[in-house]
C-alpha cells in the first residue's frame, strides 16, 4: 500500500529548505554531482533535474561538466529560489529552471542525454508513472539516476547530526518518507514501468536507481 508523501511548499518552507542545502547539505552536491558524472559518463548534452528544489545538484552538474540543465520542479517557490540561485552562480546559459510535474515531464520523448533526480521520488504520487516519464523523454542510450543521499559516510554522518540538532523530528520524517520507495516496491515500480534491466545500489553513496534507455 502506497500513502502519499505531501510535499507543497510554501515561500516560507521552501527559503527553509534552501537555507539547509546552503548551509548544511552543501558540500553533498557536488559529490554526487561527480559521482553521478563518473558513473555514467554523460558529460554534455542535455540533462533533467527532476525536483530540483533549490537548484543545487542542477547548478553543481553544470559546474563540473559541459551539460545543459534543465531544473524542474512542480513547486513555484522552489523555482523562484532556484532562479536566484542560478542568477548568483552565473549559469543563467547552462542551466533553466522550468515548472512541470515528473507525472507529466513537459519535455519531448528522447530529448534528454541524461535525467537525475535526487530527495524527490519519496513524493512522486505515483513512482512507476514517474520512472516510465523518465524513461520515455530519455534518448536511446541516455542514463537515469534517481534516488536520495548525502554522497559518502562522513556527510551522511555530519548531516545526521547537524539535523538531528536542528530538527529533532528529521530522521523519523526521513524514515517515513522512504517507506514509499522501498526496494520491493520500486523494483514493482520499475517492472511496472517496463524498465527490467537497472541498477538499484544502497550504499555510503545514497540509495540510487540507475537505468539506461535500450538501444533500438
Ligand atoms: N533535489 C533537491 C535537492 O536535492 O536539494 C530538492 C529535494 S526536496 C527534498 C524534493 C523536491 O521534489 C521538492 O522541491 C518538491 O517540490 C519536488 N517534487 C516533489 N514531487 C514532485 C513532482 N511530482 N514533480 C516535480 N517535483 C516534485
Amino acid at each position: 500500500s502506497r500513502t502519499v508523501n505531501r510535499e507543497e511548499h510554501t515561500d516560507e518552507s521552501a527559503a527553509d529548505f534552501n537555507e539547509i542545502a546552503q548551509t548544511i547539505f552543501f558540500p553533498i552536491y557536488p559529490v554526487i554531482a561527480n559521482q553521478i558524472l563518473e558513473r555514467t559518463g554523460i558529460e554534455q548534452g542535455q540533462c533533467l533535474d527532476l525536483g530540483c528544489g533549490p537548484g543545487h545538484l542542477a547548478i553543481a552538474l553544470a559546474t563540473l561538466s559541459d551539460l545543459k540543465v534543465c531544473a524542474m520542479d512542480n513547486s513555484r517557490p522552489m523555482l523562484r529560489i532556484a532562479e536566484e540561485n542560478i542568477r548568483k552562480y552565473r549559469l543563467e546559459r547552462r542551466v533553466r529552471a522550468v515548472f512541470g510535474d515528473v507525472m507529466e515531464i513537459p519535455f519531448n520523448t528522447g530529448s534528454m542525454d541524461l535525467v537525475v533526480s535526487r530527495g524527490s521520488f519519496f513524493f512522486w504520487p505515483n513512482l512507476s508513472r514517474g520512472f516510465s516519464e523518465c524513461l520515455r523523454v530519455i534518448r536511446p542510450g541516455g542514463i537515469a539516476y534517481i534516488g536520495g543521499g548525502f554522497g559518502n559516510a562522513r556527510l551522511k554522518d555530519e548531516i545526521a547530526e547537524k539535523m538531528r540538532v536542528r530538527d529533532p523530528e528529521w530522521k523519523e520524517k526521513r524514515n517515513r518518507w522512504s517507506q514509499n520507495c522501498t526496494p520491493p516496491k520500486v523494483r514493482a515500480a520499475l517492472v511496472f514501468a517496463g524498465i527490467r534491466d537497472y541498477d538499484l545500489n544502497k550504499d555510503d553513496s545514497g540509495y540510487w536507481i540507475v537505468f539506461r534507455k535500450p538501444l533500438k
